[in-house]
């Protein structure tokens, strides 16, 4: 498989990437046949609302969902209900402290990530890196939220080679963050279809992919 194949070539054990397959806009049955015969068992969903819907319709699967969208402030508590494995998507502080009240409320410690924004795109959702570890530092003193590492999503390219600064990037903001004591972040959740190799062989221990295992998606 090709995530081996990555894996190998940069020294990597593969056992230390996690395929989220992500099944935004895939029915339900698409995704249980993907459990039970391809063997999958990360989700990731986009939409609270979908998200919902599918997650209902299997619900007697061991799957572990994870949300992977921007999240607006006022379904953080939806989700939390929802209970997803991983939010991905922490975009602001003012997220984390509603998930972090949401998650006190129901005596919970909600696993995240802080998607930050490397491109300065401001149609793009994440922290500013200059504002990363504020909003980690702000994490360390919220008690039920937990921190596992960084997410990002660098700008499409049809030449994935242009994502590999922006994947170099995010494991050098999560080493300096590190050595400033705001935690271990092991988590570093970057990759998609077109670009999740080179991810790899930068460092990634989780790769979000949906195209390149369900097709394309309807426009
Ligand atoms: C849709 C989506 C993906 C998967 O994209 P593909 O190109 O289909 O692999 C990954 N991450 C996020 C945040 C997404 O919204």
């Amino acid at each position: 498989m090709r995530i081996k194949g990555a894996a190998a070539r940069s020294g990597r054990d593969p056992e230390e990437i996690t395929l989220v397959a992500v099944t935004k806009t895939v029915p339900p049955g698409a995704v249980r046949e993907a459990f039970l015969s391809g063997g999958l068992r990360s989700f990731g969903e986009s939409r609270v609302q979908e998200a919902d819907i599918k997650m209902g319709a299997l619900a007697d699967l061991d799957i572990k969902w994870h949300f992977i969208g921007h999240l607006q402030t006022n379904k953080a508590a939806r989700a939390l209900d929802l209970g997803f494995s991983l939010i991905h998507s922490v975009d602001s502080e003012k997220l984390l402290l509603e998930i972090d009240k949401r998650a006190s409320g129901k005596g919970v410690t909600q696993g995240v990530l802080i998607e930050v924004n490397l491109s300065g795109e401001s149609t793009k959702h994440g922290v500013p890196e200059e504002a990363l570890q504020k909003v980690l530092g702000a994490a360390r003193r919220a008690g039920h939220v937990s921190v596992e590492g960084l997410m990002t999503i660098p700008p499409y390219e049809e030449d994935a080679q242009k994502s590999r600064p922006y994947f170099r990037r995010l494991v050098q903001l999560r080493d300096r963050a590190r050595e400033a004591g705001l935690g271990a972040l092991s988590v570093l959740s970057m990759g998609m279809s077109n670009d999740f190799e080179v991810a790899i062989e930068e460092g990634a221990t989780m790769v979000r992919i949906g195209t390149a295992i369900f097709g394309s998606r309807p426009a």
